[in-house]
């Protein structure tokens, strides 16, 4: 197939969703990716028999008659796969008082169990119930990239989120802004850290429509298989990926990107460089900041970043039946891991997938934010930071004893992911594991896909979308190639 070729940085999903577009459009392609594995961020890891699972919670509108569900489609990503619905989220408890919430895709329960455990709040919580009840099955349609949409396309977009703008207009104020809106503290608080606490209310209905609505689901044998699966579309597709391959530089003559230099020193040239690795390096490494303008120092100066976590994982001989699989706990005692006080932990029980663990066994994670500059520095003095490891594990463990009275004598696996793990596998900025945080400046924003000055050099991936997450990895790689055929006159195909 003749035309351009493209080098593409980084497999992760907005590498790999990159590279088949870019395919099925007759572009030849290759994927440097410094890691030995596709997906990225979208992974998962093996530990003596148990995955460990380190991304997905929730994947958005993959309902089959979703919009979306088309590019999950047309990317494989199901291929070999099975989608698991997602009926419950999460369930918020509070050691202190006791008290509990389960949070399922049945709003009728939801809103009857708010109301039993705070009545006056009747008012916030109809809101609530009634934001998320009208957005149910709320179908998001595929964003057309802003760079190539007419007037008659912006149209039929406001046609198709036509139900979402009055909720827009009415609750664009941030999660934590609204949740004030609740008398009873157990119920504000559960308001405000159910997902992200500054991103717009609306967003908060819109997830809390798609579980009523069966949009949102989880990939069965962990986050890796889905990252697989797009990879192997890609190949599929005719498209080349070399893995251990480090860019290190952004190869630039006369302004024009003419291809990239790898670690080993190996130059490889094509008519187009597309970076979808971590932003910052992209800009500020691997082409030296000589490209950048107000706008991008100013979002790196100011912006906040999805906080980076660490994630404690066991694989325990045990089996949980009934145990909601995923918990945010306000904890009686705060842990102390790193330095830092942790109040509050997010714990999942992987009851609903066995085939993350041998027979009779399961897999139970505690993730929760930790400072970047902390883990980082850390890993310097490597028994240090292996005996940090250890005592998060050993803390974290006790607590759930608490839980799950005989726990540590079950476990056969305990794991560690720190800030300093997504950074060192992933290269993303202060070790973020999404990017741009969901504020309303950051949600209105459009970040350019090119850089000041530099032709034949575009970005994708979640540090040209804002809010990061799955679904804006996978559409920047086909929104990008779909500017790169109108800019060369082809009509694009996602066949
Ligand atoms: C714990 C956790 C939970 C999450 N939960 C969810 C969820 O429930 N739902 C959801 O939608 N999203 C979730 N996300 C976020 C989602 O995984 C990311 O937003 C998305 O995968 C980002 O994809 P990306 O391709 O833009 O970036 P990345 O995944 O960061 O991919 C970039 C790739 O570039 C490679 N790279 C970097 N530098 C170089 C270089 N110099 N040379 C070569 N290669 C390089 C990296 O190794 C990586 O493979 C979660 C993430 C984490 C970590």
């Amino acid at each position: 197939m003749a035309g351009k070729s493209i080098i593409i940085i980084g497999a992760g999903l907005a590498g790999l969703s990159t590279g088949c577009y870019a395919r099925m459009n007759g572009y030849s392609t290759r994927i440097f990716e410094s890691h030995t594995l596709p997906g990225g961020l979208c992974t998962a890891w093996q530990r003596r028999g148990y995955t460990i699972d380190g991304c997905i919670h929730w994947l958005m509108a993959c309902k089959p008659g979703d919009s979306f569900r088309r590019i999950y489609d047309e990317l494989g990503a199901f291929e070999g796969n099975r989608l698991m619905p997602l009926e419950n989220i999460v369930c918020c408890r509070d050691e202190a008082s006791g008290r509990s919430l389960a949070v399922t895709a049945d709003l009728d329960r939801l809103s009857a169990d708010m109301k039993a455990l705070s009545p006056e709040d009747a008012g916030a919580i109809d809101e609530l119930v009634e934001g998320s009840r009208a957005l149910t099955g709320f179908d998001t349609g595929i964003p057309k990239p802003a760079e190539i949409k007419g007037k008659l396309d912006s149209l039929k977009e406001i046609w198709q989120v036509r139900g979402l703008l009055k909720y827009v207009l009415r609750y664009n104020m941030s999660v934590k802004d609204f949740a004030q809106r609740f008398k009873d503290p157990f119920l504000r608080r559960c308001v405000t850290d159910l997902f992200v606490p500054e991103m717009p209310t609306y967003f908060l209905f819109v997830v809390l429509g798609q579980l009523a609505g069966g949009q949102l689901g989880l990939v069965e044998g962990g986050s890796l298989r889905f990252s697989q699966a797009i990879a192997r579309r890609y190949q599929a597709l005719g498209g080349e990926i070399s893995y251990g391959a480090s860019v290190q530089k952004i190869l630039v003559e006369n302004d024009r990107a003419l291809g990239v230099c790898l670690a080993d020193g190996s130059e490889h040239r094509a008519d187009l460089v597309v970076s979808a690795a971590d932003g910052h390096s992209t800009i500020f490494e691997m082409l030296g900041g000589r490209y950048v303008d107000q706008a991008t120092r100013h979002r790196f100066a100011s912006w906040p970043l999805f906080e980076p976590v660490i994630l404690v994982s066991f694989g325990v001989s045990r089996q949980f039946p009934g145990e909601p699989s995923s918990s945010l706990i306000w904890l009686r005692e705060p842990l102390s891991v790193g330095g830092q006080e942790v109040k509050t932990f997010m714990l999942r029980v992987f009851n609903y997938d066995p085939t993350l663990a041998p027979p009779g066994g399961t897999v139970l994670q505690v993730m929760f934010e930790a400072g970047y500059g902390y883990w980082y520095n850390l890993r310097q003095e490597s028994s240090r930071y292996q005996a940090e490891k250890s005592k998060a594990a050993a803390d974290v463990l006790a607590r759930l004893e608490g839980y799950y009275p005989g726990l540590a004598a079950q476990v056969e696996v305990a794991d560690v992911a720190t800030p300093y793990t997504f950074w060192r596998y992933t290269h993303n900025y202060r070790g973020s594991y999404e990017g741009w945080l969901m504020t309303k400046e950051a949600v209105m924003a459009r970040v350019p896909k090119t850089l000041p000055g530099l032709a034949n050099f575009y970005m994708a991936g979640q540090w040209v979308e804002p809010g990061g997450g799955i679904p804006p990895a996978l559409y920047s790689g086909r929104n990008l190639v779909q500017i790169l055929c109108k800019l060369d006159g082809k009509t694009f195909t996602a066949r």
